[in-house]
């Protein structure tokens, strides 16, 4: 028998959402007074769950099948999913405050979480928590907004086309930021010009905005091209820019050395590797647009340390350890590589996991990555994943991290500098700990 749900649209749900601004898409972490989304994925139909995060407190369930439907306690909706990124556009729309997207191939967390530090020392400002940068990420982030906001910074990942200018459309973004265009997501976005075409759809979303501002490299001469047209465009770089800067010291932790305007100030980061230089410049230039004084801005960039094994630095004994197993794609990979080359250290070892995510480049990619290995001298080098496979004659090699991380516990590492890097699902930290306990 047919239940005959009313179906609610976006401006009525947003009155619900307004007494109840706690939403949950995750029936297991759902707290008393949270609004559920029934979300779908590959392997799951939220609509199944809405009873039980009822059950956990849920003021309702939005769901989007009819047979699930619980009357007074469930919302039908056509599209959960949609309904979610709707409600957040309504939401975003009832403020008029700048709000900052970041994309980009490498460096958006870094780089958000440097312009937040920065930008928090002033202003009370939202960002995305941790990564949570997607189609789902993105509207959970800004529903997280609340009336005391006076700027948001908003991270958006993309692994294909017209992903970006769908954010765009949710998000309105006022200002943006794209850190570089790299070979990351090779298999969504074809060649390093779909990259280009993908991330740049932020500027063509800023294009039709009379007060878009972007913030440019001016160092990648391809994101000046990218940003024609744009009202306004601040640049920071190693020349000529608005804001300059550069490397002081990599040796171990990044020290920068910048410009504002007449003034000079030397910063001390808790990041490492010189491919640093960009995100703490960003975060610079930011500050400055939104007025920090200086001293704050140092004072932020200071105090940031990176967590979730992204470029952290692990002191264990008398090794130091380079841990960045968050992620890795042929250009992250080849700038941690120079990176290392270029720290004080005798015994550098090299342990790098597989990149995913490369589709037809994948062999290729991992040959230049080898290539790269061999014009440099190392203690040692450790390959895990199937992609190096072909080099296991040249290196230590093992297919997977569980494999290296058993004989990494058998080996006595000292004076050592390690580092570790390679794709999330690569799992490279399992070695850490085995080194490390
Ligand atoms: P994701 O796509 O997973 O969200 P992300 O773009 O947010 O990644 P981060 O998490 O900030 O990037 O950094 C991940 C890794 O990328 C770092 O550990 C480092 O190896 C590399 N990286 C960071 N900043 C840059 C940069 N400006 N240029 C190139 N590589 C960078
Ligand atoms: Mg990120």
């Amino acid at each position: 028998m047919r239940n005959f749900a009313h179906i609610m649209n976006v401006e009525e749900l947003y009155q619900i959402y307004l007494q109840n601004p706690a939403v949950q898409t995750d029936s297991r972490k759902l707290q008393p007074g949270d609004l559920f989304f029934a979300l779908k994925g590959p392997n799951f139909n939220g609509n199944a769950f809405a009873r039980q995060a009822l059950d956990a407190g849920a003021t309702f369930a939005i769901i989007d099948e009819e047979q699930f439907h619980i009357p007074g306690r469930t919302i039908l909706v056509d599209d959960v999913l949609s309904t979610l990124q709707q409600l957040a556009r309504h939401h975003r729309r009832q403020f008029s405050i700048p709000f900052i997207a970041i994309t980009g191939s490498n460096g958006k967390t870094t780089t958000k979480e440097l312009i937040h530090a920065v930008l928090s020392q002033k202003y009370k400002v939202y960002t995305t928590e941790g990564n949570l940068n997607n189609h789902i990420g993105i509207p959970l982030t800004l529903l997280k907004i609340k009336q005391d906001a006076e700027i948001a910074v908003v991270e958006m990942g993309a692994n294909h086309l017209h992903e970006i200018e769908g954010y765009c459309k949710i998000v309105e973004p006022t200002h943006g930021l794209i850190t570089n265009c790299g070979k990351a997501h090779l298999e969504g976005f074809g060649s390093e010009e779909g990259v280009k075409k993908a991330k740049g759809e932020l500027f063509d979303y800023l294009r039709t905005r009379q007060d878009g501002t972007a913030f440019i490299m001016k160092d990648y001469d391809y994101l000046l091209q990218m940003s024609h047209d744009i009202s306004t465009i601040i640049t920071y770089g190693t020349a000529d820019a608005d804001i300059n800067g550069k490397v002081a010291d990599a040796g171990t932790f990044l020290q920068v050395l910048a410009w504002v305007h007449d003034t000079s100030i030397q910063i001390s980061t808790n990041l490492v590797g010189s491919y640093n230089l960009p995100n703490v410049l960003a975060a610079i230039t930011l500050g400055t647009t939104f007025h920090v004084p200086i001293e704050q801005i140092k004072y932020a960039i200071e105090n940031y340390r990176p967590s979730n094994s992204r470029s952290q630095l692990i002191q264990h004994g008398s090794n130091r350890i380079i841990l960045d197993a968050y992620n890795a794609n042929p250009s992250s990979m080849r700038l941690a590589i120079e990176n290392f080359v270029n720290i004080n250290c005798s015994r550098k070892i090299l342990m790098l996991g597989a990149m995913a995510e490369l589709g037809a480049d994948t062999a290729q990619e991992h040959e230049h990555i080898v290539t790269l290995i061999k014009q440099h001298p190392w203690h040692e080098v450790v390959l895990v994943g199937l992609p190096f496979k072909a080099f296991a004659s040249d290196f230590r090699y093992f297919d997977n991290a569980m494999a290296a991380a058993e004989w990494a516990k058998n080996q006595a590492f000292e004076d050592s500098c390690i580092l570790i890097k390679g794709s999330r699902s690569t799992q490279m930290e399992k070695i850490l700990n085995s080194i490390t306990n």
